[in-house]
């Protein structure tokens, strides 16, 4: 299992699971990946215990560094 949390930014990170108060949120995506204005690329993100949903940011280059793993995450879905 892939986690993708090194994606999130730490106060996100620092949410506790709605499910678990003594875990965090474990998040994949929701497939849900869209261009934005400044060459920013939002890619949605659920949990997959408590089913929270979060957004992330990343600009071109660091969804290059990543976009192989969530295509491969979101299409095992
Ligand atoms: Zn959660």
């Amino acid at each position: 299992m892939k986690n993708f949390n090194h994606l999130l930014e730490k106060r996100e990170l620092l949410i506790n699971c709605n499910l678990r108060d003594t875990e965090r949120c474990q998040w994949r995506p929701t497939g849900n990946i869209k261009a934005t204005s400044g060459d920013n690329v939002c890619v949605s993100l659920v949990c997959e215990k408590c089913d929270s949903r979060t957004n992330v940011f990343l600009n071109e280059n660091s969804y290059k560094n990543h976009e192989k793993i969530l295509l491969k995450e979101i299409a095992r879905v």
